[in-house]
């Protein structure tokens, strides 16, 4: 062993190169965000609406629930969709796997409900060979690991989707019809599941799998999302798709 090489091991165990900021990637000594960046990732542990679980002002039922109470048990979820949270969601998804670490970590601090199961949004094969991973199943698995609750794959995706991000609410619940199917029906008959997702938006996906579980025959469906669109953000977005509906 030469000397070079001592002084190096001896630099990488002082200063492991690894620890640097998941957002802007700066150096950092504590945590795996800077403190500035750590500003943007907001915590979504203030008023929320008992049903979705999103941001809201007052700790009440959001309008868009009164409208239409989602069919899953209880949404939570751990961050604001926005800003830092939005960046770190943005990477997980294109090639920032490990992210799962510190997702998992922040709802696996969340007071979740006991359920039997914890399952996930499927890919289609082609979908998941192209990304070369399911986001969604690494999170349960992480998430499982910590909360002991087991993962089971509940789903499959059978239809190739449009890309949610073009269409408006009402074209993304549409758009979902007939894309999953229970894999067996009787692991998840009278079984309570926790479903676990990056993200609540508009929450069509969340929707159209608790439809699907529930028709099986699943006792409820919670749901678990690192981060949700807050509530006016969605209730704007709502608006602007009557102004589109009404051109
Ligand atoms: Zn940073
Ligand atoms: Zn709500």
């Amino acid at each position: 062993m030469n000397i070079k090489f001592i002084k190096k091991a001896l630099t990488d165990a002082l200063f492991p190169r690894d620890f640097t900021c998941d957002i802007c990637g700066i150096e950092t000594f504590d945590g795996n965000l800077c403190p500035d960046c750590k500003k943007t990732v907001i915590p979504n542990n203030g008023a929320v609406c008992p049903e979705c679980g999103r941001r809201t002002v007052r700790p009440e039922i959001c309008l868009e629930c009164k409208a239409e109470p989602p069919l899953f048990k209880r949404g939570y979820s751990a961050l604001v969709y926005q800003d830092g949270a939005q960046i770190l969601i943005s990477k997980f998804k294109n090639g920032n796997g490990y992210l799962k670490e510190y997702f998992a970590d922040l709802l696996a601090a969340k007071d979740l409900p006991k359920t039997d199961a914890i399952v996930f949004v499927p890919m289609t094969k082609k979908s998941e060979r192209a990304r070369g991973y399911n986001q969604g199943k690494m999170l349960a698995t992480c998430l499982s690991e910590r909360i002991g609750v087991p993962v089971l794959k509940a789903f499959e995706k059978v239809k190739e989707s449009k890309s949610q991000k073009t269409l408006g609410i009402k074209e993304r619940k549409n758009n979902l019809d007939g894309c999953f199917k229970v894999i067996d029906k009787n692991a998840i008959s009278g079984k309570t599941l926790l479903l676990v997702d990056d993200v609540l938006t508009t929450g069509a996906t969340a929707e159209a799998l608790t439809k699907t579980a529930l028709y099986a025959g699943a006792k409820a469906v919670f749901l678990a999302t690192v981060a949700s669109v807050e509530y006016t953000v969605i209730k704007k977005e709502n608006a602007s798709d009557v102004k589109k509906a009404n051109k």
